[in-house]
């Protein structure tokens, strides 16, 4: 697994010159696009990695995963689905006319900026820095890594610049879909899309969702079956935005993908998969990751369809 992991490194770093690293958030633009890294955890925790496997990243819209499972957790999963719907969207994360165009006013689904900042105001907690806690102990838990943090320059520089996600929670507002306060919800989004972490603690997060929430480390219970397979199905439909159809022929793989250049990935019952590579493709994935983990599936038959 070790050497098949550094030839298909090897041989997708170069698709990092094809992409460009996300920059309308500005500290995201110091990433240097030619960094590509892998890790895999198996079913048993045995853990294999190549490339730039150890280099730190900001999740950004991984962790809207993390605010679905928790807001299920905190209201069950019809009253979060009250407010926001499954469906794929054909249309870019952050869209606005796709939020406008809808009848009733909800988002597509959880995997778009303004499905997560719904799933996100739906987190119990008696204020931001409570909801953070509750957002960062879930990933130390499902990483096995209690230095996992909140990168404050990027946290900032998202802040400074999250224009559209304000307009997209403003007018969610308007609706009435939003009922806490903005700017409050706004602070926590910013704050979850900027936990830093690595490749191995994607992979380890993914091997969790793989074995349907039992952490295989401790065998401790941690996320219910049924949520698991819910944010499973939803990383097939929506994962990768309006690029899920393509993963989904190609790969085969539920996986989230973030403008920080992260992709998980979770092979139901078989692997945790966590791959890093900043250079983005137009719709925003990680464009030596895709080709990387399109090259995986076929060398190790991973596609669940
Ligand atoms: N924090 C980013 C944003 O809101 C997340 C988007 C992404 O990773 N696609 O724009």
């Amino acid at each position: 697994m070790f050497s098949l992991l550094n030839t298909l490194v090897e041989k997708n770093r170069e698709y990092g010159k094809e992409g460009k690293v996300a920059s309308y958030i500005p500290a995201l633009s110091e990433a240097n696009p030619n960094e590509l890294g892998i890790y895999v955890v198996d079913s048993r925790g045995k853990e294999y990695y190549s490339g730039d496997y150890n280099k730190k990243f900001t999740m950004q819209s991984i962790s809207k995963i993390v605010s679905l499972i928790l807001a299920i957790r905190d209201n069950g999963r019809h009253n979060v689905f009250k407010k926001v719907d499954v469906e794929p969207t054909g249309m870019g994360f952050n869209s606005i006319v796709n939020l406008e165009a809808r009848d009733s006013g909800k988002p597509y689904n959880p995997m778009i900026n303004a499905g997560a900042i719904v799933t996100t105001s739906l987190i119990d907690g008696k204020d931001v820095d409570e909801k953070l806690e509750k957002i960062l102990d879930f990933m130390r838990t499902v990483t096995n890594n209690d230095d996992i943090s909140v990168n404050e320059r990027v946290y900032l520089s998202e802040k400074e610049t999250g224009n559209r996600n304000r307009a997209l929670a403003y007018f969610m507002k308007s609706t009435g879909v939003l009922e806490c306060d903005v700017e409050e919800v706004l602070d926590l989004y910013f704050k979850q899309c900027s936990i830093e972490l690595t490749a191995r603690d994607l992979a380890r997060f993914g091997a969790v969702l793989a074995n349907d929430g039992v952490i295989p480390w401790t065998n401790e219970k941690f996320i219910p079956k049924e949520v698991c397979r819910i944010v499973k199905t939803i990383m097939v439909t929506c994962g990768m935005y309006d690029a899920s159809g393509d993963f989904a022929v190609n790969v085969g793989i539920p996986a989230k993908s973030g403008v920080g250049g992260g992709i998980i990935a979770t092979v139901p019952r078989k692997y945790g998969i966590g791959i890093y590579g900043p250079s983005l493709d137009e719709k925003g994935n990680s464009i030596a990751g895709i080709n990387l983990i399109k090259d995986l599936s076929k060398e190790l038959d991973l596609s669940i369809f």
